[in-house]
Formats: structure tokens, C-alpha cells, sequence
């Protein structure tokens, strides 16, 4: 579902991908650790073109990204995305963040669109808020609707960049039971995530990224436990 080739990303002289090459399979989720500034949200950025690269070519969801004839509004309807900081529109209902990009993007009938966020809300656990503004509901919470507003677009695939990292200890489990629940059912995700407990029991495969370069790319039980480099056994050292 995802094909990324020879990728490079630069920010001026910064070479910050140095050669990525990474196939997603669908239903596969795939946890991308690595430490500060090795380039982990720049690759996410990557796959929905929200960076572009500066070499390389990308296929995801069924759309050629690198391609000259690129849809890039069509892909990103494909590929959902997920945030540390939620960015919800704070002037709207919950109700409405979620059923906003249907009615607008999809030009679904209002009822129709807001059925299916209802369906969506309840999915995520967030019930009798809708009339709520985002403000006035925790931050597990607002990750949730931020959630089940990427699931209103009928994504193929969903990206998540450090979802629980800006939230209170207690409130992470909510979220990641979510993000388990959606892989349960088979969607396709690519997490970058410091939580290695998700990563070990959700994860297909976990990649280490250190540098712009995939250091070890593993089942869990290989990559987390038992890993072959100095560098991922210095990481998972200290963030363990
Ligand atoms: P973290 O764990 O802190 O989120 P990361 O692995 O996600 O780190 P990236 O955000 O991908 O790292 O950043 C990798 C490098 O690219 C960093 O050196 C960063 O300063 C640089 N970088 C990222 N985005 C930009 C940008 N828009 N312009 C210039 N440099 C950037
Ligand atoms: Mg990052």
C-alpha cells in the first residue's frame, strides 16, 4: 500500500533523508522509532507530500505521489493523518470537526455526514459531546475526535505522528486502545510512536530510523529486544 524508493529530503544543506526505501503492506502496522531530529516526522511528511522530496519516488494508497500527474486533494482523502497537537477547529462543535471535510470535500448531505460522524464518535468512545466546543473536553479526548475526523474521510491508510507524546500520562492508554482497535480491523498505519509498549504488542514491524537511514527494520520481538546495532541498542537503552 505504500512504496517509498530511494527517498531524500533536504532542508538546504541539511541532508535529513539519506536514501529511505520502505514497503507497507495493506493491514500492516509499522512503529517508527528513532531519536530526536533523525528524521521520523519528515518521512511521514513524505508519504502524504506535506514535505516534498528531494529525491526519490513514493506510491501510497494507490496514488503516485512523485509523479507529475499527482492528485495530491485525492491522495490526502486516501491517507489520514494524526498529530502530536490535535489542531481541531476550535470554533467548531465536535460534532462538526468531524463531519466538516465530508460535507465540505465529499459534499455529503449535512444528515448524511453527520450520521456517519455520530457512527465515527462512538467508535472512538466519545459520546454526548457533540454539541461540545474542543476546549471543553480533554486532551485524550480531542486526540480521539481528531481520530475519528481522519476516519471520515475513509482513509486506506493512516499516519499518525507521535499522537499520545503531548497528553498526561493518564490519558495515552485511551488513545492508544483506539489506535489498537483500528489496526485490529485491519488499517493500514505507519506510527511514529516513543511508546514501545504499543509498538511491541500493535506493531507488524518496528523501523529504527537514526540519521536519515533505517538502521534495523524487524518484527518487535527482534527489533525491541533483541536488536542487532550499537545505535538501537543505545536507544532503546535509554528510552526503555
Ligand atoms: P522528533 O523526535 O524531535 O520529532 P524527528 O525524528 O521527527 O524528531 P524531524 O522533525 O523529521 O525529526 O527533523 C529532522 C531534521 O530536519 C531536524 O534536524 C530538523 O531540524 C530538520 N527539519 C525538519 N523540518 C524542517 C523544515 N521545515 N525546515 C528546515 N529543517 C527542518
Ligand atoms: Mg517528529
Amino acid at each position: 500500500l505504500v512504496r517509498i524508493k530511494g527517498l531524500h529530503k533536504h532542508f538546504g544543506d541539511n541532508e535529513v533523508l539519506r536514501g529511505i526505501d520502505l514497503d507497507i503492506a495493506e493491514g500492516e502496522v509499522v512503529c517508527l522509532i528513532g531519536p530526536s531530529g533523525s528524521g521520523k516526522s519528515t518521512l511521514l511528511r513524505c508519504v502524504n507530500l506535506l514535505e516534498t522530496p528531494t529525491e526519490g519516488t513514493v506510491t501510497a494508497a494507490g496514488h503516485d505521489m512523485t509523479g507529475p500527474d499527482a492528485d495530491l486533494d485525492a491522495a490526502r482523502r486516501d491517507i489520514g493523518m494524526v498529530f502530536q497537537h490535535f489542531n481541531l477547529f476550535s470554533h467548531l462543535s465536535i460534532l462538526d470537526n468531524v463531519a466538516i471535510a465530508q460535507r465540505r470535500v465529499l459534499k455529503t448531505p449535512r444528515a448524511e455526514a453527520e450520521a456517519e460522524a455520530r457512527r465515527l464518535l462512538a467508535e472512538v468512545g466519545i459520546e454526548g459531546k457533540e454539541r461540545a466546543k474542543p476546549a471543553q473536553l480533554s486532551g485524550g479526548q480531542q486526540q480521539r475526535v481528531a481520530i475519528a475526523r481522519a476516519l471520515a474521510m475513509g482513509p486506506k491508510l493512516m499516519l499518525f505522528d507521535e499522537p499520545t507524546s503531548a497528553l498526561d500520562p493518564e490519558l495515552v492508554g485511551e488513545v492508544l486502545s483506539v489506535m489498537k482497535g483500528l489496526a485490529a480491523e485491519g488499517m493500514t498505519m505507519l506510527v511514529v510512536t516513543h511508546e514501545m509498549s504499543f509498538a511491541r504488542e500493535v506493531a507488524d514491524r518496528v523501523i529504527f530510523l537514526d540519521g536519515g537511514v533505517i538502521v534495523e527494520s524487524g518484527p518487535p520481538a527482534e527489533v525491541l529486544t533483541a536488536p542487532k546495532t550499537e545505535r538501537a541498542r543505545g536507544f532503546l537503552h535509554r528510552v526503555l
